[in-house]
C-alpha cells in the first residue's frame, strides 16, 4: 500500500447525494476530494467554503479545481480552492509523520492533540485510500519493520520501534503481510561486516 501523497486525489467522485450532504454540512473530511461549481455564478468552491451554500440544483461537482477551471469556472476568493494541493493540510502533516516515524502513537487522543478530529481522519482515509487509517498505519509499520530486518536490525529492536504491543501480534501480522516470518527475513539480512572482500592482486 502506497503512502504516496501525489495519490491523494481519489480516482472517482463520491456519490452525488453524499457530496451534496458534505458541502451543505461543510464537512472537512471531504476537503480535497471534490469542488462544487455553481452554474449561476460560474464560481467553484471547496466543500468547506464558509460562503452561503448554493442550492444543490445549481451545483455541479468536479474532482479537482483544475477540472472546474477547464470547464470555465473561476476559483472562489473566500475558500481559495486553488491554493492547496489535493490533500488537506492536516492530512499532509499526518502522512509525513506516519512515514517518518510509523511506530509513534496515533490514537484518538494524539489526533485530537494535534487539532485533528479522529472521525474526520477515519472518514478521509477510507474515502481516499479505500483503507482505514489504522490499516495504513499498520502497513507503514510493517514496511518499516521489513526494511529494518533486511538491514540486520535485531528483532527486539524492530518490535520496539514498530509500535506493535506484542511479539506474537507483530509476528503474525508480519508473516501474513510478507509470507515469511520476521526471523526468516532477518536470517537473510544484508550484513556489511560479514562480507568478505578478497584483496585484489
Ligand atoms: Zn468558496
Amino acid at each position: 500500500m502506497s503512502l504516496d501523497r501525489t495519490a491523494c486525489a481519489p480516482p472517482n467522485l463520491p456519490a452525488r447525494s453524499e457530496m451534496e450532504r458534505a458541502y451543505l454540512a461543510r464537512d472537512a473530511a471531504y476537503d480535497g476530494l471534490f469542488v462544487t461549481a455553481v452554474l449561476t455564478t460560474r464560481i467553484f468552491c471547496r466543500p468547506t467554503c464558509p460562503a452561503r451554500k448554493p442550492f444543490p440544483r445549481n451545483v455541479v461537482f468536479f474532482r479537482t479545481p483544475q477540472e472546474a477551471q477547464h470547464a470555465g469556472y473561476r476559483a472562489c476568493k473566500r475558500c481559495r480552492p486553488l491554493e492547496e494541493s489535493d490533500c488537506p493540510g492536516w492530512a499532509v502533516g499526518l502522512l509525513a509523520d506516519l512515514e517518518r516515524a510509523p511506530g509513534g502513537r496515533f490514537g484518538d487522543a494524539e489526533l485530537r492533540a494535534r487539532g485533528t478530529d479522529p472521525t474526520t481522519v477515519r472518514r478521509y482515509f477510507v474515502r481516499v485510500y479505500g483503507a482505514t487509517f489504522h490499516a495504513l498505519l499498520r502497513a507503514a509499520r510493517l514496511a518499516q519493520a521489513h526494511r529494518r530486518l533486511r538491514a540486520g536490525t535485531p528483532i527486539d529492536t524492530v518490535i520496539l520501534e514498530s509500535g506493535f504491543g506484542s511479539y506474537s501480534g507483530f509476528r503474525s501480522a508480519f508473516t501474513r503481510a510478507y509470507g515469511q516470518t520476521p526471523g526468516a527475513v532477518l536470517a537473510r539480512a544484508y550484513r556489511p561486516q560479514e562480507v568478505v572482500v578478497e584483496n585484489p592482486v
